[in-house]
């Protein structure tokens, strides 16, 4: 099989450049009928990239696509971005209000869905996270070198919890002004969805939108086939799609991941996650080295695969299987460093290799 792969972030698309006979009509064996508009950029600390297929389009329309979806990302960071300082989202965690604070339909919208994940994770995915996420140094302060004692510990957990937050029609209040707000764990894939509808509402039908490895796929590739994406095996320090655990195929679907191999820092010599349980206060501390979810929405998938890496292999099966909105594929790493994966029955579908 002749395999092209591009690398991206931490999952990889694949397109493979043989043709399947019943994909689509004007698709034939050895030759590829649809034209490919591929671009990217920088966003949210990281990088996306779009793929566009079908009809040809020429460079003065991909220069305004390319233009647009800009600005709707510079768009969505101004409402969710912590990272920047003006943005609605870090106005709102200034804000040591407890009355009511005016909030946009987008900002409610998003912390709704939080607040949503984080009481079907019986707190598991917690977006009042934030100050333990920054002390750790993985948020938007500078973290600390050193692990918390129990006190500080104590005190977070006054602070954190989805029952500290209410989402009104047109508001939001805290129930004690320090509360702040870190949206990183579904920002990306909710980010994804955004540049998606953004360019189905314009007519685009085939479309590939990844951002930071969440993707979202509609329609086909230019080959007239599934989109094909790589999903990483987690090796520490391991370059992006130089080694698969698999590569599945999606359209009409999202993928997003989470794990422990890319992002993490050594404190007092021992390996910390960025993913913290919310429930003890500390970083995750158990095998599971990934997780990668399907579903409907990008921001499902995000907000599901963080609960499920905050849960570990053995609750967050369980949990996922109880669930039939989502699909998941989880891999452990072994005392002997090799890796074991454990998926859920609806995955196997989805795997092309
Ligand atoms: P990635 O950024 O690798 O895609 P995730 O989607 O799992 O990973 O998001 C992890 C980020 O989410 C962390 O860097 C942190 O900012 C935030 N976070 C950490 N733990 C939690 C948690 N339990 N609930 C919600 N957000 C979290
Ligand atoms: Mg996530």
């Amino acid at each position: 099989m002749n395999t092209k792969i591009t690398l991206i972030s931490k999952i990889i698309f694949v397109t493979l450049l043989a043709c399947l006979p019943l994909s689509l009509e004007n698709c034939s064996t050895d030759t590829v009928e649809f034209a490919q508009f591929a671009f990217n950029g920088a966003t949210m600390g990281t990088t996306y990239h779009i793929i566009i297929t079908g009809r040809p389009i020429d460079s003065k329309e991909r220069s305004a696509i390319a233009t647009s979806v800009d600005s709707v990302l510079l768009d969505f960071n101004r409402i969710l971005s912590t990272y920047e300082d003006q943005s609605e989202i870090s106005r709102f965690n200034r804000n040591e209000s407890i009355h009511p604070i005016p909030a946009s339909q987008k900002l409610l919208q998003v912390i709704k869905a939080g607040l949503d994940f984080c009481k079907a994770s019986d707190g598991a995915f917690d977006i009042t996270v934030a100050p333990i996420v920054n002390f750790f140094g993985f948020g938007f302060e500078p973290g600390e070198n050193r692990f918390p004692t129990v006190d500080e510990i104590d005190s977070w957990l006054q602070l954190t919890g989805c029952d500290k937050l209410e989402v009104g029609d047109s508001v939001l209040t805290k129930s004690d002004p320090r509360i702040t707000i870190d949206l990183s764990a579904i920002a990306k894939g909710d980010g994804a969805d955004y540049v998606a509808n953004f360019l189905m509402d314009k007519g685009h039908k085939n479309i590939f939108v990844e951002i930071g490895g969440e993707i979202v796929t509609h329609g086909h590739n230019k080959e007239g086939e599934l989109w094909k994406i790589g999903i990483d095996r987690p090796t520490f320090g391991g370059a992006p799609g130089a080694d698969l655990q698999h590569i599945i195929q999606l359209t009409d679907m999202a993928i997003a991941s989470s794990g422990d191999y890319r992002n993490y820092r050594e404190v007092e010599g021992k390996r910390i996650s960025h993913t913290i349980d919310p429930r003890t206060g500390s970083p995750i501390n158990h095998n599971l080295a990934s997780v990668s979810i399907i579903a409907n929405t990008c921001l499902l998938a995000d907000g599901i695969s963080t609960s499920v890496m905050v849960m570990g292999r053995e609750e967050g099966l369980i949990w996922l299987e109880n669930r039939d909105d989502v699909d998941g594929l989880l891999i452990t790493r072994e005392p002997d460093g090799s890796f074991k994966e454990y998926m859920t029955s609806g995955f196997k579908e989805y795997i092309f290799d």
